[in-house]
């Protein structure tokens, strides 16, 4: 299998800062740049398993983008590739789960992140980067979700877990993620704040005690599965420290490139 990066630059429906939509052009510029390798930690070249890319504009009407961003990636599958898509901000995780959900039936899901997005709405709007896991359930994308890095879940996002059986998991908690329940078909989203900000400064909500890079890469290695789709969301370039999340995201992409590249059609 192949995979297609798709960049969705979109940071409209973010609650605080904007900066994100910047990131994809920026994932990609580092990504096979000669600062760092090209290969997986396994050993498999990101450059031949990465063989397509979409990088177009989105339209700045928020629905409009959610339509786009659904089509791309329903194309991505209907070419046979496997999507790996840049955010862009989390809202963007939504639409890329209704075009999975169309292919594969409901997607286990691994969730990095220090928010849970499980709000039901978020000063009025209900396709917040802050919701995208809530709409994602309520519409039946989603099989089981395993959410891992949370410091910062609500009541109202607690219970809205408890009851849809979601795992919320602290960084603290890695050594009890299920990973029986994530099994194929297996997406991994991973929110760039779900790494400490020492590891990850270039976000726009940073929370302190998160995961370390290591952590997340020890993670990844452990799954069972090899992912039909990922995301690499919420790098901010305005708030990054030189590279240094970039350089993050790059990894992450490699690593996933080559874990979906080994996935069966
Ligand atoms: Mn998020
Ligand atoms: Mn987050």
């Amino acid at each position: 299998m192949t995979v297609a990066l798709l960049g969705f630059p979109w940071d409209g429906s973010s609650s605080y800062a904007r900066g994100p939509a910047l990131a994809p052009a920026v994932i990609r510029s580092v990504l096979f740049s000669e600062a760092s390798s090209p290969y997986s930690l396994s050993g498999a070249d990101a450059r031949q398993a990465i063989a397509a890319y979409d990088f177009a504009d989105l339209p700045e009407d928020p629905e409009a983008c959610r339509t786009a961003i659904e089509e791309r990636v329903a194309a991505a599958l209907a070419a046979k590739q496997r999507p790996l898509s840049l955010g862009g901000d989390h809202s963007v995780t939504f639409p890329i789960l209704r075009a999975m959900r169309d292919a594969h039936g409901p997607v286990n899901v691994l969730h990095v992140d220090a928010h849970p997005d499980l709000y039901d709405e978020l000063n009025g709007d209900r396709y917040s980067h802050a919701c995208p896991f809530a709409r994602a359930v309520e519409e039946g994308c989603i099989g089981h979700l395993v959410q891992v890095g949370i410091r910062s879940a609500t009541p109202e996002q607690r219970a809205f877990a408890e009851k849809h059986d979601i795992v919320m998991l602290g960084a603290d908690q890695t050594d009890a993620i299920d990973y029986h329940r994530l099994v194929a078909p297996l997406y991994i989203s991973i929110d760039l704040d779900g790494l400490d900000p020492a590891f990850a400064p270039g976000v726009s909500h940073p929370e302190p005690g998160g995961l370390s890079t290591r952590e997340v890469l020890a993670i990844l290695k452990k799954l069972g599965a090899a992912p039909v789709g990922a995301d690499v969301v919420e790098l901010n370039p305005e708030k990054d420290v030189g590279l240094a999340t970039a350089h993050v995201a790059a990894r992450l992409v490699k690593e996933l490139a080559a874990m979906m590249a080994d996935a069966q059609p």
